[in-house]
């Protein structure tokens, strides 16, 4: 299976700067057979950095879409119009389910409508503080899990990419807020058995689950060797070039 290295830039960069960043990571990255590189630029400017990606190098992915194909949803971008655009999508992450009040039906909507327009959509699913306090991480897991991929038939299953991400491990400055590696170790391996149940075996072991919490490069290779992590995704590390490079190669270094 790829290792999957995906820079979510949420809203930074005015366009002009987006593009410089860019070219810089086109420059430093190469093209890899078995790691795929995905950066998610704001909205705006995903069109413009289309055609100037180089996408044997780096795939573009957008940060959420509306699930309707058209119609009079003011402010809203659909993934029919994103089609040809950007080839993955990250659906769910937890400031869209928190700050934007998505339910799992709106996301269970997205992945459908990425599926329906050839995106690969990238389904974040994790808990709160709150929740992993009064031990309810697992159900928490299941249920924005489940919730999200019902529905999807036995061959567009193949298609998805899960992300864990502790909201409690995102955007930490402190240490002591990491999820350590064994931590996540068990969480993967329940979250890949969900699959295993829900899907089948075959396919379910064949869904590349990425982590994502304050991934820099001083933790990467150990949250990357854990057992059924198959790529990182990464918020502000990826916004410094030397760190997501840097992140990069060490990926690379794993998976050889
Ligand atoms: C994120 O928001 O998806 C994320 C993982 O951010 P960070 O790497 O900054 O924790």
């Amino acid at each position: 299976m790829k290792s999957y290295v995906v820079g979510n830039w949420k809203m930074n960069f005015s366009v002009g700067e987006s593009s410089v960043y860019l070219h810089k990571l086109l420059q430093r990255t190469h093209a890899y057979r078995d790691i795929e590189v995905i950066v998610a630029p704001s909205l705006i400017a995903l069109q413009p950095l289309s055609l100037q990606i180089d996408r044997k190098k780096i795939r573009l992915a957008a940060q959420t879409a509306n699930p309707h194909d058209f119609g009079a949803f003011t402010g809203e971008v659909s993934f029919t119009q994103l089609r040809g655009i950007a080839d993955y999508c990250i659906i769910g992450h937890s400031e869209r389910r928190h700050l934007f009040h998505e339910s799992d039906k709106q996301i269970r909507s997205s992945v459908a409508s990425a599926l329906r327009n050839q995106i690969t959509p990238i389904l974040c699913i994790g808990e709160t503080d709150t929740e992993r306090t009064f031990g309810e991480t697992y159900d928490v897991l299941r249920d924005q899990l489940l919730g999200g991929l019902s529905g999807v038939s036995a061959e567009d299953i193949t298609k998805v990419i899960v992300a864990y991400e502790p909201v409690w491990a995102i955007s930490t400055t402190s240490d002591a807020r990491l999820a350590s590696p064994d931590e996540i170790a068990s969480i993967i391996q329940f979250i890949r058995q969900t699959l295993n149940e829900h899907f089948g075996q075959e396919v379910g072991e064949n869904i590349p689950i990425l982590y994502g919490g304050s991934v820099k490069p001083t933790n990467a290779g150990a949250y990357l060797t854990v057992p059924g992590v198959n790529g990182l995704l990464i918020g502000g590390a990826s916004l410094i070039a030397d760190q997501f490079t840097e992140i990069i190669e060490i990926a690379k270094k794993v998976k050889s």
